[in-house]
């Protein structure tokens, strides 16, 4: 049994009345573990037809899927990127708005990146600024994304009062999933509970209020700003957003869906592990309405490379703009929201670099344009040679020279060369599955 300070009990016992023993019950059981299908990598029926495990559908998150608690992280398709670890009532955060498919949006506090992978999904013709303040969590969102094989997003690793400033006005969405006192990871274990103290909320109450602000500066009129948590505090939940709409020109927007309702504010959702199968979630909705004309600052200007140009004519079969930047070559969706004074972890799909007047290219080229390499080899997932690639080994292929990339049931999941006969493995080093899948 876990066991959880007085004051969070008391806290609970007031917001749930009755219903809190059964929160408590719930509390004690495991963990509910999720995956997301990334649809940039795989269609939902593919995916079912080559999972090897069972799936339990999410009635709130179409790509979404309970799972038991084996680890998935393992998996051959998960290296390919065809699906995403998350925990499942954080899925609904996203679904709280209707994407129409070319917004701007930002994601204010992304890492380690299920909502980012599930916004950039939704917003195809668009483009997501994935922020995330932590550098070394930054880079795990990196990596996440980069897996995901995902083109329209751009990593940003700043502070919200940065982006404030380079990004005002530019936005269509803007999501606030914020850092909390965690009351939602408690099933965690007891190290979680112990970490968590009675004046957490408060502190945290204040750091919220602050990345509000600089969402609202970031988001244009008629723009929604999605407010998230993984807590159950009204401090950090409900109060958060009253004090923000007495002091901002906001509308709240009633959030459908079957949840329990905010405390006093039943545009908002409250989701519990009592109620849904999850670690529990706030949600809430606010349209901006203030009318201000102003527009998104300017933009950084940005040179495409020709060695770059000349790799991708020999061994794609669609054009792929390549930018510079930092010494790098880039893909870039949307050129027009790399401003100055941003500090970028990575600034769209990183093609490669060039080196001594030859393009290198990197695996995150592979992973998002796979699909356009004219050299492919797709394997099944019983074939041996996935386990071969994966841990950086040769295979055979039946292509005698050039680049090209592997794909496991569609999906792709590294690159290779060939040269004099010889199969060059490109799956980066730090990603290899070195002991048996
Ligand atoms: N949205 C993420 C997802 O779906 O995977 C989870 C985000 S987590 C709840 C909150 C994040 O906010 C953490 O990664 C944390 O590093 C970041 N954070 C902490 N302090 C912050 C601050 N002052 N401003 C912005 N983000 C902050």
């Amino acid at each position: 049994m876990l066991n959880f300070p007085k004051a969070f009990v008391d806290n609970m016992k007031s917001i749930l009345g009755e219903s809190s023993a059964n929160f408590f019950d719930a509390l004690n059981m495991p963990e509910q573990k999720a995956i997301y299908v990334n649809l940039s990598k795989i269609l939902l029926n593919e995916f079912k037809a080559v999972a090897d495990f069972d799936i339990d559908p999410i009635s709130y998150e179409k790509n979404g899927f309970y799972v038991d608690n084996i680890k998935r992280g393992r998996h051959p398709l998960h290296h390919a990127g065809a699906f995403y670890i998350q925990e499942p009532s954080a899925m609904f955060t996203v679904n709280a708005v209707d994407f129409i498919g070319d917004e701007y949006v930002l994601d204010m506090c992304a890492a380690p990146g299920g909502k980012s992978i599930q916004i950039a999904n939704r917003i195809q013709k668009g483009v997501l600024v994935s922020n995330e303040v932590n550098l070394s969590r930054a880079q795990v969102l990196n990596s996440n994304i980069e897996r995901m094989g995902l083109k329209n997003v751009i990593i940003t690793n700043d502070t919200p009062q940065n982006l404030a400033k380079a990004y005002a006005n530019c936005f269509d969405v803007a999501l606030v999933d914020a850092p909390c006192s965690g009351e939602g990871m408690f099933r965690r274990g007891q190290e979680v509970i112990d970490s968590w103290n009675e004046n957490l909320p408060t502190l945290c109450a204040k750091r919220q209020a602050e990345i509000l602000e600089c969402a609202d500066a970031c988001l244009k009129t008629g723009g929604k700003l999605i407010y998230s948590t993984c807590t159950y505090e009204i401090k950090e939940n409900e109060e958060v957003i009253k004090n923000f709409i007495k002091l901002h020109n906001y509308k709240l927007v009633n959030i459908h869906a079957p949840f329990s309702r905010g405390i006093n504010l039943p545009e908002a959702v409250r989701l519990y592990p009592h109620q849904v199968k999850g670690e529990g979630q706030f949600v809430c909705v606010l349209e901006k309405l203030e009318d201000n004309n102003l527009t998104c600052n300017s933009t950084l200007k940005l040179q495409q490379d020709k060695v770059a140009a000349q790799f991708i004519s020999q061994n794609l079969t669609e054009n792929v703009n390549g930018y510079i930047y930092n010494d790098n070559i880039y893909y870039i969706n949307k050129p027009e929201l790399i401003k100055k004074g941003v500090n970028y972890l990575n600034p769209g799909v990183l093609l490669g670099r060039v080196e001594k007047q030859r393009f290198v290219p990197h695996h995150q080229f592979f992973s998002a344009f796979g699909n356009s390499f004219i050299n492919q080899l797709n394997l099944q997932i019983d074939d041996a040679r996935v386990a071969k690639y994966l841990i950086g080994d040769q295979i055979e292929t039946p292509f005698k020279a050039g680049y090209g990339v592997v794909k496991l049931a569609g999906c792709p999941l590294g690159g290779f060369k060939i040269s004099d006969g010889q199969f060059k493995n490109y799956y980066p080093k730090g990603l290899r599955n070195l002991k048996n899948l």
